[in-house]
């Protein structure tokens, strides 16, 4: 059996590959140079940078699976897996715990302004008068999507003193209140939160959904967090919205336009910009990649998967 590696795997995943299976390496590979390999292959691993394409599927005639080291599988064509027998798995809890912890860390700091504190500092200046924050405690939070991380965010909020809301049009009330949440419909979230994250997937419902109107529906002064998906948030919509001040700020960890987003977003002094590194914590790489290996390994073997996509 032998399996490509695209995007990198943790230590702890490549061990266990390389006992049952050849295991190339190459990280980084063009997708020109994919197609070319691809064919040599039974497995895939990869992350978000690989596109899974249509012709990856056609030209990989002995691909019998395709690992997702990390949840999002928005860069593999489903479809075409599906149509050409391939198996899809992903390691959907791996990272859940990284993220949410950065989401925090992002509202956390947006609520005192803690980057442009640094920055001030660094820039030998002493800005403590410009820098008044708010706290969080007392505040309504509303998140959108109430999945692995979006109820992992809405459990720590609730520690915090937060009240949160939560808009998830599949789950139900009851799965909603069991994680502390108050389930809500997307206007009066929008009219009530002080802080608004998203953790919803990018799909055909999700694509640009927080744009002018949206947004323009929030609470005056509201703060944006989204660690979620680059293309939920129509970026330009987000920067007019800053520049009027009726949003007061926002943290982005993922843009439309990866490896950068829009340079006037990302400079403008009310936001805070992070390179994607919401699952970058060495503990949620190690677990992604034993997972994926695992489960990959399972496909291999017949065995019920745990996490099976496609
Ligand atoms: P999940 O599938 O457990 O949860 C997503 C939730 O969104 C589900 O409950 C689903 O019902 C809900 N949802 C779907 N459509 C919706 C809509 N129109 N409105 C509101 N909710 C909707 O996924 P997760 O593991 O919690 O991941 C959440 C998001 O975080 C995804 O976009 C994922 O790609 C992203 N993510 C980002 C990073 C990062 O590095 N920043 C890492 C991992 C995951």
């Amino acid at each position: 059996m032998r399996i490509l590696i695209t995007d990198g795997l943790h230590e702890r995943g490549r061990e266990l590959l390389i006992a049952a299976a050849q295991v190339d390496d190459r990280t980084g590979i063009s997708a020109v140079d994919l197609l070319d390999a691809v064919p040599n292959y039974d497995a895939m691993i990869v992350r978000g940078r690989t596109q899974v394409t249509a012709q990856v599927f056609e030209y990989g005639t002995r691909l019998k699976v395709v690992g997702r080291a990390g949840v999002g599988v928005d860069n593999i064509d489903l479809a075409a897996a599906e149509a050409h027998g391939v198996i899809v798995v992903n390691a959907p809890k791996a990272t859940t715990l990284a993220v949410a912890e950065h989401t925090l860390g992002l509202m956390l700091a947006l609520a005192r302004m803690i980057p442009r504190a640094d920055s001030s500092m660094k820039a030998a200046k002493w800005l403590k008068k410009d820098l008044g924050g708010v706290e969080l405690n007392g505040k309504v939070l509303g998140v959108i999507g109430v999945g692995n991380i979006g109820s992992a965010v809405a459990h720590r909020a609730d520690f915090l003193g937060m009240k949160v809301l939560g808009y998830d049009p599949h789950r139900t009330r009851d799965e909603m209140y069991r994680w502390g949440v108050r389930p809500a419909a997307l206007a009066d979230l929008y009219a009530q939160a002080d802080f608004i994250s998203l953790h919803a997937p990018l799909n055909a419902e999700t694509r640009c959904m927080i744009d002018a109107q949206a947004l323009g529906s929030m609470k005056a002064g509201v703060r944006l967090i989204c660690t979620a998906r680059g293309g939920i948030i129509d970026e330009k919509a987000l920067l007019d919205a800053l520049e009027s001040g009726h949003v007061a700020g926002a943290a982005l960890d993922v843009f439309a336009g990866e490896p950068l987003g829009i340079t006037a977003l990302v400079a403008h002094p009310n936001m805070i910009a992070t390179p994607h590194i919401g699952a970058q914590t060495s503990e949620a790489q190690e677990r992604a990649a034993q997972d994926i290996a695992e489960e990959v390994l399972a496909a291999f073997r017949g065995e019920p998967l745990r996490w099976r996509v496609v």
